[in-house]
């Protein structure tokens, strides 16, 4: 039997997120499960796609991105975290952060090589690592601040280790890592030579006065730091695929290359568009954002506590875990699919961020919605019995 489904065909099989999204369609209910943000996209950042469009910027680029969008990153990441990079070799834009880590694997791991990630952890982390042939290896963060050992890291270490996700703020636990932390990560990563992969998505959506540090900016990070972000999540484009990976030229020309093999380039018009509202919006434009969440963050919040689903608040991104253990069922998702029943209101099971039966009693929300949609939510939430 030759016609059949590669091993691991089973690892990219529809999403508990997607699911749950599927799930709520067929309800008519209010979708919080999937980050999908329906806030406004700058004008500025339309205004610049539109022009270049109409100026015929519509052809493949150069697999690292146009150096206008090149230029900007690098200018951004100046501004706002003081890094120096490079536009000439030491960015490759690609189709979203997702398409920047899929091709750091690809340029960087090997099969069977071990990548140690923070559990609960994003699906899409652990999907593109065995995709690419790499093992995930897991790593506790203890609720309700998502601590983590020193201790941890160093069990979850053998020979094959190769390199260490870190994503911050997190999703699903909108964990910020602390400098200490990271520094604690840094020694670790120094220590038995590895990697470190970031994902930085959230970098503007912080709470709390917490603030985001860059992980490639910790001493001994620097050489071995992918970082990857975009702009899907702070300019509310998640449909147009823009994003980059930045670090030393050494690994970033080869991660170029595997982006022009995967996704040739970003769309070029869009690229456009991202670079003029990286260069037009300044600090005032990300701290409104940041205030914009925090109100929505503090509505889902007070509604969970309401409802007797008591949240773990997070300090960054734009998800609440709650604690839905009070629910019937005898998982998280016969519990989830309780609370859609009951309110109309959809979440996605904790499971889906735990492996081997972790995350039963959780439930995560995503507050990246409109403010009355929000509210409604709110308000549903709060008839639970
Ligand atoms: N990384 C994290 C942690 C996310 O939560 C998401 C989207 O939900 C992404 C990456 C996707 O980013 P992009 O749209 O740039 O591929």
């Amino acid at each position: 039997m030759n016609l059949r489904l590669s091993e691991r065909h089973a690892w990219v099989l529809q999403s508990e997120i997607r699911n749950m999204s599927i799930e709520c369609d067929r309800v008519g209910g209010i979708n919080l499960s999937q980050g999908v943000c329906d806030t406004e996209v700058p004008p500025v950042v339309r205004q610049g796609a539109r022009e270049a469009m109409d100026q015929g910027i519509n052809t493949y680029t150069r697999y690292d991105g146009l150096v206008e969008l090149r230029q900007a990153i690098a200018d951004k990441q100046r501004r706002f975290t003081g890094m120096a990079v490079d536009p000439e070799g030491e960015i490759v834009v690609s189709a979203g952060a997702t398409g920047a880590l899929y091709c750091t694997c690809l340029a960087l791991l090997n099969p069977g090589d071990e990548v140690i990630i923070f559990e609960p952890f994003y699906g899409y982390h652990i999907s593109t690592l065995v995709a690419t042939g790499a093992t995930p290896v897991y790593v506790p963060l203890c609720p309700p601040d998502w601590s983590f050992q020193r201790e941890s890291l160093e069990r979850a270490w053998t020979s094959r280790t190769r390199a260490i996700i870190v994503n911050t703020p997190a999703n699903p636990s909108g964990k910020v890592f602390t400098a200490e932390e990271l520094q604690t990560i840094a020694a670790f990563a120094v220590h038995h030579d590895l990697f470190v992969f970031t994902d930085e998505i959230y970098e503007h959506f912080l709470y709390d006065g917490c603030r985001h540090l860059p992980p490639a900016l910790l001493p001994g990070l620097g050489e071995r730091t992918i970082t990857i972000s975009g702009l899907s999540k702070t300019f509310s484009i998640t449909g147009w695929r823009v994003g980059y990976a930045l670090g030393d030229a050494r690994w970033l020309q080869t991660i170029g290359h595997f982006n022009d093999l995967v996704y040739v380039c970003a769309p070029a018009p869009l690229q456009i568009g991202v670079a003029r509202g990286l260069n037009a919006l300044g600090e005032d434009y990300y701290e409104g954002l940041a205030r914009q969440y925090l109100y929505k963050r503090d509505m889902i919040c007070r509604a969970l506590t309401d409802a007797g689903l008591p949240p773990l608040v997070p300090q960054g991104a734009y998800y609440v875990l709650a604690d839905i253990s009070r629910l019937p069922g005898g998982n998280s998702k016969e519990r989830a699919m309780h609370l859609l029943r009951e309110t109309g209101v959809a979440a996605v099971p904790g499971s889906a961020f735990y492996h081997e039966g972790g995350g039963e009693d959780l439930a995560r929300f995503c507050f990246a919605k409109d403010d009355p949609v929000l509210a409604e939510a709110a308000a549903r939430l709060r008839t639970l019995k």
